[in-house]
């Protein structure tokens, strides 16, 4: 069993800004990374709307700056994967990873969330085939070639605009006949030659053989079906909070989001959260960092009240 004052779950700059924060208050955080170092940021080529930087920077840039300042104040990056957590005996909490198992007094969960998928056949069967949640990952191996992406959200557009640079064709499938996209992006993909948009519309099955051929799609409105070629399908329909291991003990809302309070504590004394994990609405790098800013803080005081 390692003992450690603070346990940060996730990397993501809600985590990072935690850990730089413990980490300057001589906490000695110990972060495990999970899935990505990063989280989901670490995927975006390009941020441009990140204070600081007033020219483009890939999200990869900013994380490896966000953990060298973590390291640099002493936070430790373990490479691991959290199994269990245990709070119903209050602090110290007990925490289990593939690799260890942690006594912890004070746990900060950035663990953030997930890119939800439609369930719909052929999705899981194509993953990584031509099915994806990841322009920036996976953007390049569409070079002039057609793609569909589904969502009409800020990610939608954001990601579609960038598939531009690879794809002939991008096609937005939307189940409504309006984005719920901001202006400044509606107007970017409206005016983007290679994109168009199908309005009132969902997927129905996605179509293959090896890979991804095409789509199954069908009308709302007129529920007329029809088959479209595409060989990219890429998902962009929000996300799931990575709530699961807390089920029981944190307090959640209806979707699975850690519910908190303006100090960012959750229902369970000792127990802090920041980032994607607790926000569904705004889901910025710049709110996480606050986010996590706030969570180290109230952590830190905590901390002092209960060792004096
Ligand atoms: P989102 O805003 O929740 O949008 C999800 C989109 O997917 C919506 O258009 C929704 O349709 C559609 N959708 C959801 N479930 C679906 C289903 N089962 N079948 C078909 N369509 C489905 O998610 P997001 O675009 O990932 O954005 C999440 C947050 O991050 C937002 O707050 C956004 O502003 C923010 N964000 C900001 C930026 C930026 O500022 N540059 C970039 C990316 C994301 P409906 O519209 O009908 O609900």
């Amino acid at each position: 069993m390692k003992k450690v004052k603070v346990l940060i779950i996730g990397s993501g700059p809600a985590g990072l800004t935690a850990a730089m924060y413990t980490g300057r208050a001589m906490l000695e955080p110990v972060v495990i990374v999970g899935d990505q170092l990063g989280g989901q940021i670490a995927m975006s080529s390009e941020v441009e709307n990140y204070p600081g930087f007033d020219e483009v920077v890939s999200g990869q840039v900013l994380i490896d700056h966000m953990v060298k300042q973590a390291e640099k104040f002493g936070a430790q990056l373990v490479y691991d994967h959290v199994k269990s957590v245990d709070t119903s005996n209050g602090t110290p909490f007990t925490v289990e990873t593939y690799k260890e198992t942690y006594e912890v007094d004070v746990l900060i969960v950035t663990v953030g969330a997930s890119p939800r998928k439609l369930g719909i056949p052929g999705e899981e069967k194509f993953w990584g085939r031509g099915v994806s949640t990841c322009g920036t990952c996976d953007g390049f191996f569409y070079r002039d070639r057609p793609v569909v992406v589904i969502g009409g959200g800020d990610s939608a557009l954001e990601e579609g605009l960038f598939l531009t640079k690879f794809a002939s064709t991008v096609t937005v499938v939307h189940r409504r006949d309006s984005l719920r996209a901001g202006p400044v992006l509606q107007k970017r993909a409206f005016a983007n030659e290679k994109i168009s948009f199908v309005w009132d519309t969902v997927a129905e099955e996605v179509l293959g053989d090896e890979e991804v051929t095409g789509v199954r799609l069908k009308n709302k409105k007129s529920g007329e079906v029809s088959e479209m070629d595409t060989d990219g399908f890429f998902l962009f329909i929000g996300h799931i909070p990575n709530s699961e291991i807390f089920e029981g003990q944190i307090e959640m809302d209806e979707e699975g989001y850690f519910i908190t309070d303006s100090l960012m504590r959750t229902n369970v004394e000792g127990v802090f959260a920041a980032g994607e994990i607790q926000d569904s609405v705004y889901r910025q790098v710049a709110t996480s960092v606050g986010q996590g800013t706030a969570a180290a803080m109230s952590a830190e005081r905590w901390l002092a009240e209960h060792e004096a």
